[in-house]
């Protein structure tokens, strides 16, 4: 294999791992989801956050920059295509990772993503010489994605585990 083909099979290992770190939505097959999804958009019509937005060549995928998924199931219901999941499978695994731009990494107190975390899986952390660190409890985090809009450095991604 040529240097050029190396690279290229790399940077299409890394594109699709972008994109699939990220969840598409709850309870979805996502293996089957390119070929099954009619982009028929009743999902993004169901969804009462209004999170479902169409993306990545029309495919709706849940944006956190928008809000935060309750785990409703409506967009599973709203579906006509054996897509999704029972709901008493898990949602997703899915979990918030906060990344170097958080402003307590850079010793400015802010806890905006611990105040909208309903299951208080963020917990801030006291630390010498900076301010309290935010910490995630990987058990506790549902991978709602409230933390996600209201950071106000968009430090937060929600990434499959
Ligand atoms: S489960 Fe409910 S809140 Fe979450 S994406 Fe589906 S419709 Fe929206
Ligand atoms: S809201 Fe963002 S900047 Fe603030 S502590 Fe949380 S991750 Fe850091
Ligand atoms: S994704 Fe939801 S449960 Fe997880 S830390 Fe953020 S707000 Fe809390």
């Amino acid at each position: 294999m040529s240097h050029a083909q190396v690279n290229l099979s790399r940077r299409q290992l890394l594109t699709r791992r972008k994109v699939t770190d990220r969840p598409m939505l709850p309870w979805v097959k996502e293996a089957q989801f390119t070929d099954l999804c009619t982009q028929c958009g009743e999902c993004v019509k169901q969804c009462p956050t209004q999170i479902i937005r169409p993306s990545d060549g029309g495919f709706p995928r849940v944006d956190f920059q928008l809000g935060e998924c309750t785990f409703c199931y409506q967009c599973a219901q709203a579906c006509p295509e054996p897509l999704f999941l029972p709901k008493t499978q898990p949602a997703w695994q899915a979990k918030a990772v906060i990344e170097d731009s958080c402003l307590a990494k850079q010793k400015v107190d802010c806890r905006s993503c611990g105040d909208s975390c309903e299951p208080f899986a963020i917990s801030f952390k006291l630390a010498v010489g900076t301010v309290a660190q935010p910490q995630i409890d990987m058990n506790s985090c549902t991978g709602c994605g409230a933390c996600v809009s209201v950071c106000p450095t968009s430090a937060i991604t929600i990434t499959a585990t």
